[in-house]
């Protein structure tokens, strides 16, 4: 259980980071729901953890920009800082436009490393940090190649805190999902049984993964029970693209 713990879930209004929002609160956390722009759906997120009986409050900031307004809205000490704010980047090598692999990088790599920089000092020994990384890290999609990096970089990130924090009792934990059915994959995935039947034929468990598949997982790592864990990269993707 996660009582008295305080967690913080960036990009916690739609998608995976709702759902581990909902789950970490149901564990017991108190959860700032972090969100860039979707202010009605943050607060039915909020809505939602309070309707169950939990405790959240939303906290809205564009990282990493305004990572400053971030940083003075957190309580003074956290216990859990969950990286799953992100963007995709769609396209080859020959597609991707300059400017598009600077805002993936920006919104999946900087923000990330700036955000952890700035409240380190508020994490509390014995703490938790869990970064949402990819799949694709993994098994290499061409057509995902900047989105890819940003996730590699990523992956080295966790590993070499998880280095860092130890003395400090602070776990640092990669989730790589596959697959999963969100806003971020609309345009493809929702609603398109052919493009489910394809993920699904790629994937070991034989369907496309939901957001709670993936929360759950940041459960456990976010829990006293994976005390022991720490620069792990859980492949969370129900076996994909084995
Ligand atoms: P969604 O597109 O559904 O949601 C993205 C979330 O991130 C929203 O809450 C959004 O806030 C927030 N966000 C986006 N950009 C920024 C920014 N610049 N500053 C602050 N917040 C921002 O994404 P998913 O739930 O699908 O993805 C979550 C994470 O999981 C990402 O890191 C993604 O790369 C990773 N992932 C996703 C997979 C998938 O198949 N969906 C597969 C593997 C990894 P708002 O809505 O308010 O703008």
């Amino acid at each position: 259980m996660l009582t008295g713990r305080t967690a913080l879930v960036t990009g916690a209004s739609r998608g995976i980071g709702r759902a581990i929002a909902r789950r970490l609160a149901r564990d017991g956390a108190t959860v700032v729901v972090h969100y860039a722009r979707d202010d009605a759906a943050a607060k039915e997120v909020v809505e939602s953890i309070r309707a169950d009986g939990g405790a959240a409050g939303a906290v809205r900031a564009e990282l990493p920009d305004e990572l400053d307004d971030l940083v003075r809205a957190l309580p003074d000490e956290l216990d859990i800082v969950v990286n799953n704010a992100g963007v995709v980047a769609r396209g080859t090598i020959e597609q991707i436009h300059p400017d598009e692999f600077d805002r993936v990088f920006t919104t999946n790599v900087r923000a990330p490393f700036l955000l952890v920089q700035r409240l380190l000092p508020r994490l509390r020994d014995g703490g938790r940090i869990i970064n949402i990384s990819s799949g694709v890290t993994r098994a290499v999609n061409p057509e995902l190649i900047a989105y890819a990096m940003t996730k590699g970089a990523l992956d080295t990130f966790s590993k070499t805190l998880a280095q860092h924090l130890g003395p400090r009792g602070i776990t640092v934990n990669t989730v790589a999902p596959g697959a999963v059915d969100t806003d971020m994959n609309a345009d493809w995935l929702r609603d398109n049984p052919d493009s489910q039947a394809a993920v699904s034929a790629q994937n070991a468990l034989g369907r496309v993964g939901t957001p709670t598949d993936v929360a759950d997982v940041v459960a456990f790592l976010a829990s006293e029970d994976s005390r022991w864990i720490t620069a792990n990269w859980l492949d969370a993707t129900g076996g994909g693209r084995l």
